[in-house]
């Protein structure tokens, strides 16, 4: 903020009404017909649509969009420069920004206000926004395969009750890693969600992605069964959902009893997804209701509970962070995007192609997968590789 306050933008007096002879009252029309020419149609729509996200900003903040006082656009150009998306992106660009300033500009002036973009207080923070994303945007630190299974295997499957929450927080880390999810379509995913696949492994039905509503195609991943039970989403799955079922069937005397057989009888190194010889752990009946399928747990030292609502995006964030450190990992900079990052950065390092990559993160074009290519996967389709050194 400047030390000095703001000059108010005060409205100019409005001329005097003239009366209008008939002559004046064609031209007058004429002028309006003129004026509603003087934008394209997309900019119209683009500044309206600019305008509407102003209004919307400032009905949250209780400030006045018209005439706007600049150092509430300052707020308004501070509160675009921090907006995310679902990637860790910004969601505005310096030229969506500058799109956003020139709607406001042209609604101002357009009502007879003065134009309170053009504030000195209001360019400096562009040109310093202009500065500070020219440097390479912040993303989460991937997580690649090997780390991701130490993580896992240092958590305690077969002892009650920490196997509780840690066949939860690995059935969470494939459906991050192997799926591809965001942490919000993680969190979201209910029972019915999932289908079991006789050959696949199991389909993830995604809900409608916040990051792509247009999006016709159907947002289906694949848990593919892993060549190891070590490297297996589905046996993940199957091992929290057999756990799951158990707190749905049994009353609270039994369920204690029948939490701790199932998890000291894991073997973890045979399949239970029905890969092998003996069939799942669970089954397509089990799958019918539209129950959360991640949920919050509770512990203390001698017990452990499943309750039946969700978990949220941000524990998800926290479990990764708790997990990382447990296993040694330094947390900083990762998060549970970091699964999603390191689908991407996994696949690209083994060779999967663009296509390929798209086919399971959903991004709508390459440059999502390019941009993690720049930063942790250089040599992916770099010519550099074909020069023969
Ligand atoms: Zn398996």
């Amino acid at each position: 903020m400047g030390s000095a306050p703001l000059a108010a933008v005060a409205a100019p007096e409005p001329p005097p009404e003239p009366a209008l002879g008939a002559e004046l009252r064609e031209l007058e029309e004429i002028s309006l017909a003129l004026e509603q020419h003087t934008l394209a149609d997309s900019t119209r729509r683009a500044y309206a649509g600019a305008w509407r996200t102003f209004a919307a900003f400032c009905a949250e903040h209780r400030l006045e969009p018209l005439p706007a006082h600049p150092e509430t656009v300052r707020w308004y150009v501070a509160w675009m420069s921090v907006q995310t998306d679902p990637d860790g992106l910004p969601r505005f660009s310096v030229a969506t920004i500058r799109l956003h300033l020139a709607g406001l500009a042209e609604r101002h002036l357009r009502d007879g206000f003065l134009d309170p973009t053009g504030h000195r207080a209001v360019s400096d923070l562009v040109r310093g926004l202009i500065k500070l994303r020219a440097t390479r945007p912040r993303r989460m630190r991937p997580l690649l395969l090997d780390d991701l299974l130490r993580v896992i295997g240092a958590m305690e499957h077969d002892v009650y009750p920490a196997g509780i929450s840690a066949a939860r927080d690995t059935a969470a880390l494939w459906l991050g890693f192997a799926g591809a999810l965001r942490r919000s379509e993680v969190a979201a995913l209910r029972l019915t969600s999932l289908q079991l696949h006789p050959h696949d492994g199991i389909h993830v039905h995604v809900g409608r992605s916040k990051a792509d509503p247009g999006n016709a195609l159907p947002d289906v991943v694949v848990l593919p069964t892993g060549s190891s039970p070590v490297t297996c989403a589905p046996c993940a799955l199957h091992r929290w959902l057999a756990l799951v079922r158990l707190t749905e069937t049994h009353d609270p005397t039994g369920l204690r009893r029948a939490i701790m057989r199932q998890l000291f009888g894991y073997q973890l190194d045979h399949h239970v997804c029905g890969a092998g010889t003996a069939p799942g752990l669970i089954s397509s009946a089990d799958l019918t209701a539209g129950t959360p399928l991640l949920r919050a747990t509770y512990r203390n030292r001698h017990s452990g509970r499943i309750h039946a609502t969700g978990v949220s995006g941000d524990a998800l964030h926290t479990m990764l962070q708790t997990r990382l450190a447990a296993a040694g990992i330094d947390p900083t900079g990762y998060g549970f995007h970091s699964l999603r990052s390191g689908f991407v950065t996994q696949a690209r390092r083994n060779g999967a192609d663009f296509r390929d990559v798209r086919r399971q993160t959903r991004h709508r074009t390459d440059l999502m997968v390019d941009a993690y290519d720049r930063d942790y996967v250089p040599l992916a389709g770099n010519a550099v590789t074909d020069l023969g050194l």
